[in-house]
């Protein structure tokens, strides 16, 4: 644990950290009741933060009653993706009842990246709730595009930390996923004003971010929304949660073990992107049968790297503390 993190966290945390430090087995730098030390219990107030996964990469976060969003992709409609092509002219559409139904009055919007399965549904919660949304300067322009008040957008390149009094939300440039020919789909960036976006093919990547989310008296969270890292950038964040997606190709060199590495083998982790959210909003959670596969072995390189990390498989929108 470097002096930097202990630093940050104990800013944030007070009490809270001085249990973690136990846990990771700092006892040297912060005294822990006995019972503490004995049962690694949970290390922050199990109220402080509540989650809800809405499939693919998209997380509701209660904070109190201020609401974080991050990729929230409900609208799950059919583009081809799951049954071997993705049609790039489908049209973008909105689910307007699922959406508003689940995503409740979120203040801040965090997109990792501007593919549709990330930023669909974006603009229809942006201009319906006021909520601010931060992204690349991509997802800046297609929100404008979109009809998002230039006013609610916040345009971040990795490296901000952005302080809201309750939490605390870190930026870091990451990478998106590659296929097995070794590139992108969709790729593109957007620096000036497009058309309106109508299809899938009109919301290219765009860049990725990946973020940490710190709770006062909370949970640290890492948040991705895509199966790729720059690890210098997340390198010594050691977050309480991570949100990892699955790979759906091997070309990332040793994808799970050094991601983990570099977060510090969080606590716990929760495999996300791994369901087929072409299909309604319904548990359990779809797999497609190649990605069962590929959960499986996410799963094991977790086990065999980060022995003492518990791993949450989530349900869609059941409400998670993870204390
Ligand atoms: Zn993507």
């Amino acid at each position: 644990m470097t002096n930097r993190n202990l630093d940050r966290r104990g800013l944030l945390r007070t009490a809270a950290a001085a249990t973690g430090l136990a846990a990771t087995g700092a006892a040297g730098l912060a005294s822990a009741s006995p019972a503490a030390a004995a049962t690694a219990p949970r290390r922050w107030r199990a109220g402080a933060a509540t989650f809800r996964w809405f499939g693919t990469a998209g997380w509701r976060v209660d904070i109190g009653a201020r609401t974080v969003l991050v990729d929230p992709y409900l609208s799950r409609y059919w583009t081809g993706l799951f049954d071997g092509a993705l049609n790039p002219a489908t049209k973008l559409t909105v689910d307007t009842a699922t959406v508003d139904a689940n995503v409740g009055r979120p203040e801040t919007v965090l997109v990792t990246h501007s593919h549709w399965d990330h930023f669909n549904d974006v603009p229809h919660i942006a201009t319906s709730t006021g909520a601010r949304v931060l992204g690349t300067m991509t997802t800046y322009q297609l929100g404008l595009a979109s009809g998002i008040p230039s006013g609610q957008l916040g345009p971040v390149k990795g490296g901000e930390v952005l302080d809201f009094g309750d939490y605390t939300v870190e930026v870091a440039g990451s990478l998106h996923s590659r296929n097995p020919g070794y590139s992108i789909g969709i790729p593109g960036v957007r620096l000036s004003l497009p058309p309106r976006p109508a299809t899938v093919a009109d919301l290219p990547e765009g860049d990725t971010l990946a973020y940490l989310l710190t709770v006062r008296d909370g949970p640290s969270v890492f948040f991705m929304g895509a199966s790729d890292f720059v690890a210098r950038n997340v390198s010594g964040m050691r977050p309480d949660i991570a949100m990892v997606a699955m790979a759906s190709a091997t070309t990332t060199h040793e994808y799970v073990p050094r991601l983990l590495e570099a977060l510090g083998r969080p606590p716990v982790v929760v495999p996300v992107h791994w369901d087929n959210f072409e299909t309604p909003l319904r548990n359990p959670p779809p797999v497609a049968p190649a990605d069962r596969e590929r959960l499986d072995a996410m799963i094991t390189s977790i086990r065999r790297v980060a022995p003492r990390t518990r791993i949450v498989l989530p349900d869609y929108l059941k409400p998670y503390t993870f204390a």
